[in-house]
C-alpha cells in the first residue's frame, strides 16, 4: 500500500481514506457535491414521474395478478420505508425479500414486524448456516470483515430470486455513491450486477471461489453470482429508490417509526443515529474494521451527513468525532461473533491488529496506536471504550456456531 497523507474534505468531515471517495480541486469531496447537486440541479419532479412510468410499466405486466416487483428488506428504517412508498404510495404489490443473517437482533427481528403492518408477503431467507459460518470465518481472515458474506449474500441472493419468480423488477434504496461519495456511479438510476460487483465491499471475490472441498457448488446456488443470460431474459430492472426520490434519513426514520419500527432506547450502537445498525451484531464490528482500516468510523458518517442537510457545523462535527468516532462494538457483540466462527478474543484482536493500516496509524510505544494529521486532534491515543449495551440485549444474543 503506497504511503497516505490522510486528508479532510473542507465542507464535511469525510476524509480520502473512504473508498471511492473523490475530491475536486477545491478540496470539497463528491459526496458534498453530490449534495448540491441533490438541492439544485437534480429535477426531482421529474425524476418522481420516471418512477410513476416506471412502476406502473411493472404494474401492467403483472397484470394486477401477481407481485409487480421485489422489495430488498434488512428490517432497518430505509427498508421499511421503502415498502411502505412502495405499497401505500404507489399501490404496487411488492414481495419482500431479507437475507436472514445470522447474527440477527431480536430488535432487527421485531423491527421486520413494521411490514404486517403495511401488509406484505414477506420471504425471510437463511441459507445453510453451516455454509455460512466457514465463509464467515474465510473471508474475516482474509479480508478482515465480519459482514463479507451478508452484503455477497443480499447481493446475490435477490436477482437469483427475480430469475426463480420471473419479477423483473427490484427496488433497492439508496444509491450509496450520491449519498456518500463516487463521482463516477453517483448518477445511476439502476444497480446493476455488473455495479454491485464492483462495490469494494464485495472485494471482488465472488460467490464462486469458495468453492472447495467442503462447500460444493450447489450449497452456494441460492447466492451464487446471478447468470447476466437469464436477467436479460427476464428482462431485469433493478432501480435504486434513492436516485428518484430525495433521500433522506430521517424522513425515512419519521414514516417507518409510524409503522411500528423502533430505534435503540439506549442511543446509536455506532455513530449517532440510534435507528442505525441495530439488526444485526455482525455489522457495528464490520463498521469498527474501517477505523482501523481507514481511519474513521459511523460518527463520520454521519456528521459528514448532517453538515450536508445543514443541520451541523463542521466545528461541531469535529468535536464529535474526536469524542466518538474511535468507539469499540459491544464487547458481547464480539464475544458473540468469536463463538460463531469458534475463535479466541486474543485472535480476534490479532486479525484486527493485521487490517490496521500502517500507513495511516503509527506506534507511540506498546500498543498506543494513533492516527497521524487525525482530524479529531494531534497524536490522540486509540484508547475508546466499548459499547454499552443493556442486560436485555444481552438476553438475546443467541449462539451462532454450528459444527461442520
Ligand atoms: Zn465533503
Amino acid at each position: 500500500m503506497k504511503k497516505l497523507k490522510i486528508k479532510y474534505c473542507k465542507n464535511c468531515v469525510t476524509p480520502n481514506t473512504r473508498p471511492d471517495i473523490d475530491f475536486d480541486n477545491f478540496g470539497i469531496c463528491s459526496a458534498c457535491n453530490s449534495s448540491v447537486q441533490k438541492k439544485k440541479i437534480i429535477n426531482w419532479k421529474k425524476r418522481f414521474k420516471d418512477l410513476k412510468k416506471i412502476l406502473n410499466k411493472h404494474k401492467k405486466l403483472s397484470k394486477n395478478k401477481s407481485y409487480d416487483c421485489i422489495v430488498p428488506v434488512s428490517g432497518g428504517k430505509d427498508s421499511i420505508y421503502q415498502t411502505y412508498i412502495l405499497k401505500k404510495k404507489f399501490k404496487m404489490n411488492p414481495l419482500a425479500i431479507t437475507w436472514r443473517p445470522l447474527s440477527r437482533t431480536f430488535r432487527g427481528e421485531e423491527n421486520l414486524l413494521a411490514l404486517k403492518k403495511i401488509g406484505v408477503d414477506h420471504i425471510d431467507f437463511t441459507p445453510n448456516p453451516k455454509i455460512i459460518n466457514q465463509i464467515t470465518k474465510k473471508s474475516f481472515f482474509k479480508f478482515g470483515d465480519t459482514s463479507y458474506i451478508d452484503h455477497l449474500c443480499i447481493f446475490n441472493i435477490i436477482p437469483n430470486f427475480a430469475i426463480k419468480l420471473g419479477i423483473p423488477l427490484v427496488v433497492w434504496g439508496e444509491n450509496w455513491y450520491l449519498e456518500y461519495g463516487g463521482k463516477k456511479f453517483s448518477n445511476n438510476s439502476k444497480l446493476t450486477v455488473q455495479l454491485s460487483k464492483q462495490n469494494h465491499i464485495l472485494k471482488k471475490f465472488p460467490s464462486e471461489k469458495w468453492i472447495s472441498k467442503n462447500i460444493k457448488k450447489r450449497d452456494i446456488s441460492s447466492f451464487k453470482s446471478p447468470s447476466v443470460k437469464e436477467l436479460k431474459k427476464i428482462k431485469y430492472e433493478p432501480i435504486f429508490l434513492g436516485y428518484f426520490i430525495n433521500w433522506d434519513i430521517k424522513r425515512n426514520r419519521k414514516i417507518s417509526v409510524k409503522n411500528g419500527f423502533k430505534p435503540r432506547e439506549m442511543g446509536p450502537i455506532m455513530g449517532l443515529y440510534n435507528e442505525s445498525d441495530l439488526d444485526c451484531t455482525n455489522i457495528p464490528i464490520h463498521h469498527y474494521f474501517k477505523w482501523l482500516k481507514f481511519g474513521f468510523n459511523r460518527v463520520t458518517d454521519n456528521c459528514s451527513n448532517e453538515i450536508r442537510k445543514g443541520r451541523m457545523s463542521r466545528k461541531k462535527a469535529i468535536k464529535l468525532v474526536s469524542k466518538l468516532d474511535g468507539m469499540k462494538p459491544p464487547k458481547e457483540y464480539i464475544k458473540a461473533f468469536c463463538n460463531q466462527i469458534r475463535i479466541s478474543n486474543s485472535k480476534f484482536w490479532k486479525v484486527a491488529d493485521k487490517f490496521r493500516n500502517k500507513n495511516i496509524w503509527k506506534k507511540k510505544s506498546l500498543n498506543k496506536w494513533y492516527i497521524e494529521n487525525w482530524l479529531g486532534g494531534k497524536k490522540v491515543i486509540d484508547n475508546f471504550g466499548y459499547t454499552k449495551i443493556s442486560r436485555k440485549e444481552k438476553i438475546f444474543l443467541m449462539d451462532l456456531s454450528t459444527k461442520n
